[in-house]
């Protein structure tokens, strides 16, 4: 499904075409033409940060709006951990859950906990298989695309184990078909999320056929409603008080805090990432049983979507770790059970998805190299953007693959415009003398 869908899009009539946006892109997917924005999406790993830096609102992330969950006869809300650090420290999660009721959705099931029983299912597969070490988590949809596109080696490290928002979304929905009686495509399960990604696993699930979840609301565009019903409140609530472990899922180390084995890390934000997975291709890890990977630097806390700073944001989720955290929401035993009968496991392959090559043709490839590496040479080598590449490098490749011209680097037109100038002037010069005596024989 690779380059049919992304979820973030742009607004050609307010884009200005400042390239904040290109200078940002972690993967080289934006280019500026014409002061317009576009996106190459063979590039894009839908990491949301060209649409938390537009000034100019231009880059949409596309998630669901409520209108499109009036199909559902019941909705549930099912918020991603990360929204419970949204809110000022004396809002709790049971509270924020119960004021979601009161917005509208007929019913909420908490994320946290599908989290705990994921990270035990996490510890089993990483007790009982030799799959090769280390794996990495596969939760930040951002991150596996970028091992799908840079890293295809690495796709076998991948833990295939569900993501807490589906474990969450298939229990909900089985636990209410049987409360209600209604049929499954009759109950929508509707994500909080934090950022654009997790609406790309909804839309293309990997390794299977279809999402349990509906559509996801990003939590900067239920924020507004959701803080006003909850400064009404009187602070009481039916929904007991959350607890386990999960909730430090949204941080950097949330995940391997769950964990019992000891070679675990996490690892937050591309650029460290990168590093990380340069690593483990080079065997440099081979020791480690486990690496957490976020795509953003203070993982889900700190998504694009998300309205708190996330520092803050951290700061409330360790809070609450502590306060709620040491108390377990799942039966180890039982979890244990049911992940021996495969319920927590992915079957299938992630299939790679490389850029596209500069040529399907193998010799013409090496020859398009070669040309690209000799126009490199010619650049200036300053990364100015100002030709809309975001690098002297990818507009070398640009103009290899016919995207652009030369002379759209200014530096080149420059030189051009110089080299043009003097051959004038050297022309004018040597005719000059012979120019001169022909006026002076017309004026005689
Ligand atoms: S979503 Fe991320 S990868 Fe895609 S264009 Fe924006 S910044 Fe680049
Ligand atoms: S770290 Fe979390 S919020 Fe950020 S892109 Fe990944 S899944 Fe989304």
């Amino acid at each position: 499904m690779h380059g049919e869908f992304h979820t973030i899009k742009f607004v050609d009539d307010l884009c200005d075409g400042h390239m904040h946006c290109m200078r940002v892109c972690p993967t080289q997917a934006i280019r500026v033409r014409n002061q317009k924005a576009s996106l190459l999406d063979d590039r894009c790993i839908d990491c949301g940060e060209c649409v938390r830096v537009c000034p100019n609102n231009a880059i949409i992330a596309m998630t669901s709006s409520f209108k499109d969950f009036s199909k559902f006869k019941y909705t549930i809300a099912l918020p991603s951990p990360a929204f419970y650090a949204q809110f000022g420290k004396d809002t709790t999660p049971s509270l924020i859950l119960e004021s979601l009721k009161k917005i509208g959705f007929n019913d909420v099931y908490d994320v946290a906990c599908a989290s705990e029983a994921v990270s035990i299912a996490i510890q089993e597969y990483l007790d009982t298989n030799k799959s090769p070490r280390p794996l990495i988590s596969s939760f930040c949809p951002a991150i596996v695309q970028l091992i799908q596109i840079r890293y295809p080696n690495l796709l076998d490290h991948l833990i295939p184990i569900e993501s807490p928002m589906e474990i969450a979304a298939r229990e909900a929905k089985n636990l209410k078909m049987k409360e209600t009686g209604l049929k499954a495509s009759e109950i929508g399960a509707i994500y909080i999320t934090p950022c654009p990604a997790k609406m790309l696993s909804i839309k293309n699930p990997l390794r299977k056929k279809h999402s349990f979840i509906d559509g996801a609301i990003a939590m900067r565009d239920i924020y507004p409603t959701l803080l006003q019903t909850i400064s009404q409140s009187n602070g009481n609530h039916d929904i007991k008080d959350i607890q386990g472990l999960g909730l430090g899922w949204p941080i950097v180390g949330g995940q391997v805090a769950c964990l019992k084995a000891e070679d675990c890390f996490a690892v937050g934000g591309l650029t460290d990432t990168v590093r990380i997975l340069e690593d483990i291709e080079n065997d440099r890890l081979k020791d480690i049983q486990y690496v957490e990977c976020h795509s953003c630097p203070t993982a889900c806390v700190g998504g694009t979507l998300t309205v708190e700073n996330p520092y803050i944001a951290r700061g409330r989720v360790l809070r609450m770790v502590e306060k709620y955290g040491l108390i377990p929401c799942q039966n180890r035993e039982k979890i244990r059970g049911l992940y021996q009968k495969n319920f927590f496991s992915l079957i299938g392959k992630i299939s790679p998805h490389p850029v596209q090559p500069l040529d399907e043709e193998i010799s013409r490839a090496i020859e398009k190299m070669q040309k690209k590496q000799d126009i490199h040479d010619k650049l200036p080598k300053i990364d100015c953007g100002a030709c809309g590449s975001p690098t002297c490098l990818a507009f070398a490749e640009d103009v290899v693959l016919e995207r652009v011209m030369l002379d759209d680097c200014i530096f080149v037109a420059i030189k051009k415009f110089e080299k043009l100038s003097s051959d004038l002037l050297e022309t004018v010069l040597r005719h000059s003398e012979k120019i001169n005596s022909n006026i002076k024989m017309i004026t005689s």
